[in-house]
């Protein structure tokens, strides 16, 4: 029986390693189905972690984590966990290959994956042009014109967000009418660096070695606009990695929200006991580095102090 299982190697899953073992505990194990490190280690740019004092890639800022926790005792297992259960007081963490374990505690860091959209030269420019987070880029194009595409509540507040950064922000949204909340849609339209771009979309994100240089916009009439722009901000959904909390009987193992974000409280406790979610998985999470670590932090502490 393990004292501790944690899924997920990204920033809140090592911390909450970190920890957890430094509080003492003894048999952690971090389930982690590729390298450790997280969806940070995607990105060509970091500048927002705090103490690093220049640009590092995410490989970069990431590299040194692993380390530091195995120090401490953290067991790493590279392997998937198809679901996690609960078995008498404690959990059972089914993995891929089906083989089970038994832990005490969970912590489920597993994060969320931003949904692409299926454009011509979005993987091709992904991290040098093209973005899902303009919290951690947006900064780059300080007084410059970029695209954002979405017409969500997400796609909406990051053009604001964008607006006080950029000096123009091109809003695409291939309806005339969006989801976002009516009270954000007013504010977009009254912000005189959103330009609306409606009824149309992305057909094409062009560049060079050097990164983006423009994208092509096409409405539903076919007619077809060349906004010379070096980014694009993407927004067109979420997908939160909640996989390992469905039961056999599709119901989830915790209360998740309409999104299936993870409901938590202050100390990252999910509505079953013994169980916790760390990271993006969780309601209201920021999405950033420091976040997710802070998040790992806290839900280990946590079972330290019951497991004392
Ligand atoms: P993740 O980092 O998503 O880690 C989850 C881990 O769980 C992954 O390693 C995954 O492989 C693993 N996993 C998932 N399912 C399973 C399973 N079933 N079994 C085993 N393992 C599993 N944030 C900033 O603060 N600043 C930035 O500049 C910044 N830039 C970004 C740029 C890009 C391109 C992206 C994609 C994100 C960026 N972010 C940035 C956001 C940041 O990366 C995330 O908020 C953070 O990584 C979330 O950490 P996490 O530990 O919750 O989840
Ligand atoms: P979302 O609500 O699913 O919106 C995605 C947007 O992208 C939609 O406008 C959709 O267009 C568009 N889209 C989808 N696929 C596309 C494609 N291939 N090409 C072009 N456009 C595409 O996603 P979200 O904005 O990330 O929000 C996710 C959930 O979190 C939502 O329920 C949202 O309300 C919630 N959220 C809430 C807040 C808040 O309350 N403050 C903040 C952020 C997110 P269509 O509209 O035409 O389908």
């Amino acid at each position: 029986m393990l004292d501790l299982a944690i899924i997920g190697g990204g920033p809140a899953g090592l911390t909450a390693g970190l920890y957890a073992t430094r509080g003492g505990l003894k048999d952690v194990v971090m389930y982690e189905k590729g390298m450790p490190g997280g969806q940070i280690t995607q990105s060509s740019e970091i500048e927002n972690y705090p103490g690093i004092k220049e640009v590092v890639t995410g490989m970069e800022l990431m590299e040194p984590w692993p380390e530091q926790c195995m120090r401490f005792g953290l067991k790493h297992e590279m392997a998937e966990v198809i679901r996690v259960s609960r078995a008498g007081d404690g959990f059972k963490v089914l993995l891929a290959g089906g083989e089970e374990a038994e832990a005490k505690y969970v912590i489920v860091c597993t994060g969320s994956t931003p949904k692409r959209a299926g454009i011509k030269g979005e993987d091709e420019f992904y991290g040098r042009g093209v973005s899902n987070c303009a919290t951690c880029d947006g900064f780059f194009y300080k007084d410059k014109e970029v695209v954002v595409l979405g017409g969500g509540d997400t796609a909406l507040e990051e053009a604001l967000y964008l607006a006080n950064i950029c000096s123009k922000v091109y809003l695409v949204h291939r309806r005339d009418t969006f989801r976002a909340a009516p009270n954000t849609v007013e504010k977009v339209k009254n912000n005189p660096k959103i330009e609306l771009v409606l009824n149309s979309n992305v057909k094409e994100i062009y560049g060079d070695a050097s990164g983006v240089k423009g994208v092509l916009i096409e409405d539903n009439e076919g007619h077809v606009r060349d906004l010379k722009v070096p980014g694009i901000f993407i927004f067109v959904g979420m997908n939160v990695n909640n996989d390992v909390l469905k039961q056999e009987d599709g119901s989830f193992l915790c209360d998740v929200n309409e999104w299936g974000e993870v409901i938590v409280d202050l100390s990252m406790r999910t509505s079953v006991e013994g169980l916790f979610a760390a990271g993006d998985i969780r309601i209201e999470a920021p999405k950033q580095v420091v976040c997710a670590a802070g998040d790992g932090a806290t839900a280990a502490l946590q079972v330290v102090a019951k497991s004392h």
